[in-house]
Formats: C-alpha cells, sequence, structure tokens
C-alpha cells in the first residue's frame, strides 16, 4: 500500500501539489483524473521518488520512504512516450533491469519469457521498437516495468500517444493484466473513459488539490461537487 500525507510541490510561486493525502490500498488500480496541469503528474512522481515534495511524506508498506531515491523504490514506471531503447531488441530492452540487477543470464532468458508471454508478444523478442506497432510497444514498456516484479507499478498517460482505437484495446487489456498480475498500479489519465473503464478506484484532481476519490461508480453517481460534475460533463 502506498501514503500520501499532506504532500505539497511549489514551482517557484506556483503550487502544483496543495496538501494532498491519498491511501491507495495494496493491490489497487487507481487513476489520477484531472484537467491538464492540475498535478497528477507531479503526486505521481512523488509518490515514485523521482521528486520530492518540499512538505509531507510518503508511505510504502508501513516505511517511510519520503526521503528515498526513485532508484531505491524499486517501482515501475511507463511514460506516455515509450521510452524502449532503439538500439536494443525487444528481449533486451524486457531484460535491461535484470541485467541492471545482475541477474544471472538464464534467469533472465526464464523471465523474459515469461514477460513476453504475459503481454502476449512471445514471438517478438529479436525485433526492434522500430518494427513494432505504437501499441505493441507500450505492451513491452508495460513487460519492462514490471520485470523485476516491483511492488508498485506507475503509468503516466501510458496510452497517451496512442490512437483512439488502440487506446480501447490497451484499456482492456491494462484491465486483463492487472487481473492477472495484481501489483498496486497507479496510473495519470486526462481522459475520463479510460479512468472510469479501467480503474478500482477514481481521483479527480483539480489545481494541485483532490476533489473526489472513489469508485467510478461513486463518483459517477455522487459528483462530490460542481467541479467534478462540471470535469465529468464535459466529455459526455
Ligand atoms: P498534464 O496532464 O498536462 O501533464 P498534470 O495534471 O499532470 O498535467 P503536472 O504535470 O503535475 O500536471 O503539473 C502541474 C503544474 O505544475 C503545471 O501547471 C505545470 O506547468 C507545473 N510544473 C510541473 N513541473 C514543473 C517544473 N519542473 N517546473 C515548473 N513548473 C512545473
Amino acid at each position: 500500500s502506498i501514503t500520501v500525507r499532506n504532500a505539497t510541490k511549489k514551482f517557484g510561486t506556483f503550487t502544483a501539489l496543495d496538501n494532498v493525502s491519498l491511501d491507495v490500498p495494496e493491490g489497487e488500480l487507481l487513476a489520477l483524473l484531472g484537467p491538464s496541469g492540475s498535478g497528477k503528474t507531479t503526486l505521481l512522481r512523488i509518490i515514485g521518488g523521482l521528486e520530492h515534495a518540499d512538505a509531507g511524506t510518503v508511505h510504502h508498506s508501513d516505511n517511510d520512504v519520503t526521503r528515498h531515491s526513485a532508484k531505491d523504490r524499486n517501482f515501475g514506471f511507463v511514460f506516455q512516450h515509450y521510452a524502449l531503447f532503439k538500439h536494443m531488441t525487444v528481449f533486451e530492452n524486457v531484460a535491461f533491469s535484470l541485467r541492471v540487477r545482475n541477474w544471472k543470464n538464464g534467469d533472465v532468458t526464464t523471465r523474459v519469457n515469461e514477460l513476453l508471454h504475459l503481454v502476449r508478444l512471445e514471438n517478438h523478442g529479436q525485433r526492434y521498437p522500430a518494427q513494432l506497432s505504437g501499441g505493441q510497444r507500450q505492451r513491452i514498456a508495460l513487460a519492462r516495468a514490471l520485470a523485476a516484479r516491483p511492488r508498485v507499478l506507475l503509468l503516466d498517460e501510458p496510452f497517451g500517444a496512442l490512437d483512439a482505437r488502440v487506446r480501447t484495446e490497451l484499456r482492456q487489456w491494462l484491465r486483463k493484466l492487472h487481473d492477472e498480475v495484481p501489483v498496486t498500479t497507479i496510473f495519470v489519465t486526462h481522459d475520463q473513459e479510460e479512468a472510469f473503464e479501467v480503474s478500482d478506484r477514481v481521483v479527480v484532481m483539480n489545481a494541485g488539490k483532490i476533489e473526489q476519490a472513489g469508485t467510478p461508480q461513486e463518483v459517477f453517481d455522487h459528483p462530490a461537487n460542481a467541479f467534478v460534475m462540471d470535469f465529468l460533463g464535459q466529455v459526455n
């Protein structure tokens, strides 16, 4: 589980995150939803240790990780622009974090094949990223993020760069993947359909604050305030 308490982050005089608290139970698939600039990415980066809050704490399974670096946390990351290594095969991309951790060759091969199977790209190990579709690349990025068995998976607009049809496909696929491998997952999106369809719980953000947290059903049926109502209304 992840617990954020009273996190505040300023960039100069601008408050990107304003005294935010959040609990994410073990195994939950949580969506951070909100308009551009609402602080979703900042919150995700603070949870992942890529950024430190000016005030507040982050706990992971009761350990205070507030001052730990991203490297110490063993969380998996996937960002919008698939940062696969272009000069490496798919296999080596997935193997990367295992090699960094000095896994033995045999164990690397077993684990990478397991992951390629999990993301249904078992015959693509010897290809290069340029030889994959955008959707396939994001599935490899997810396989890579999961390789070292992270305890938490953080996704920032993982399907943002893809066209609508592929997005819808990957959305359903992410849900299935999470049911198979129920790692605590937090994903950022500005797409309410994506948030509502995929997640166990949705957190709606605005101007650096959490406006509402609840199951898709709760948020949809009982928007907590005018902002949430407006925001949901916009796209419908
Ligand atoms: P988006 O969907 O556009 O990424 P977001 O909800 O993820 O939006 P954040 O990326 O968390 O929002 O940014 C929140 C605010 O903080 C934005 O107004 C952004 O310009 C500002 N901000 C974020 N990072 C920095 C930085 N390193 N320096 C200055 N301002 C920043």
